[in-house]
């Protein structure tokens, strides 16, 4: 089997990244939304992107017309019949997911390989959901989708060799480097990352300096492309505090425990740059 047509479920922030780089490199790629206003709007955002690409000088005009004409966009799950792949970008929630699942499963051909960008869920529980838990993988990708390299693949338990390494080609397909990661909350980059965010947290409320001087401390003294707190406002506090909750819900080690400053700018609704306020005001 190859893959020639992809499918990719939902086109919000990184549904719309992965169909453009999936089109891109030349597969037919349908992307599915839940109506018509949040198709047209993901849809907008993609080519917002190829557009900007194309003026910073990253993308040939070529290569957006490439791609656009490689891509469609609907809304009924149907369209996905007959992809060689399916990968899903819904909202982090698990019943959602599997919901959708049961409903692909009704319309998928028996080849078809389903795969999951899930940033926190079990791989191996999301395949378990479908009838196809030997055809099932993570695809991890990273946010902005089309600037950043990284693809961790994460096999299920259940997982074949060959499923593997198909998405594994895939991944690699996209211009992207795609590593090996385990089906462990955080797999390879969150697991190192969170910790070092949530420590930076809990740094500051026991006093370690000012935002702004642990900022400049990582940023000049490590090399970081930012601070932990402006990455914390970019990343999303909400989803940080999400994911810090299922690491400590599995791993029971006191690095992963959300610290209770956090929790509070959560209750609070400073999410960070999606609410205007976080850890800064924007
Ligand atoms: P998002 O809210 O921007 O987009 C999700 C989209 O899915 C929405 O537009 C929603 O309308 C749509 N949707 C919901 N149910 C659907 C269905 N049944 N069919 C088709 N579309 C449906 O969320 P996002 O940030 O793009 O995250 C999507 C997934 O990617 C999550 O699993 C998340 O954990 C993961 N992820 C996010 C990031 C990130 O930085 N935001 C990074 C890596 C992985």
């Amino acid at each position: 089997m190859t893959i020639q047509t992809v499918g990719v479920l939902g086109c919000g922030l990184m549904g719309s990244g992965i169909a453009q780089v999936s089109a891109a490199a030349g597969y037919q790629t349908i992307v599915r939304e839940v109506d018509d206003s949040l198709l047209e709007k993901g849809l907008g955002r993609l080519k917002k992107s190829l557009e900007d690409s194309v003026a910073k000088g990253r993308a040939t005009a070529e290569v957006r017309d490439k791609t656009l004409a490689n891509l469609s966009g609907t809304t009924k799950l149907e369209a996905l019949a007959d992809c060689d792949l399916i990968l899903e970008a819904i909202v982090e929630n698990l019943e959602a997911k599997q919901r959708t699942y049961a409903a692909l499963e009704a319309i998928a051909r028996n080849h078809t390989i389903f795969a999951s960008n899930t940033s926190s869920l079990c791989i191996t529980e999301l395949a378990a959901a479908t009838k196809r838990p030997d055809r099932f993988a993570g695809l991890h990708f990273f946010n902005p989708v089309p600037r950043m390299k990284l693809v961790e693949v994460i096999r299920a338990l259940t997982t074949t060799d060959e499923t593997y390494q198909m998405v594994f080609g895939f991944a690699a397909s996209l211009d992207k480097e795609p590593i090996t990661a385990p089906d462990r909350p955080g797999f390879i980059v969150n697991r190192l990352l969170v910790p070092y965010l949530l420590d930076a947290v809990r740094a500051y409320e026991n006093g370690l300096g000012t935002l702004e001087d642990i900022d400049k401390g990582m940023t000049l003294g490590c090399g970081y492309p930012m601070g932990p707190f402006t990455l914390l406002d970019f990343v999303g506090l909400d989803t940080t505090y999400f994911i810090a909750n299922i690491m400590f819900e599995e791993f029971r080690e006191p690095a992963y425990a959300p610290p209770p400053l956090l929790k509070r700018m959560v209750l609070a609704g400073r999410l960070g740059r999606k609410s205007g306020h976080g850890f800064y005001k924007y």
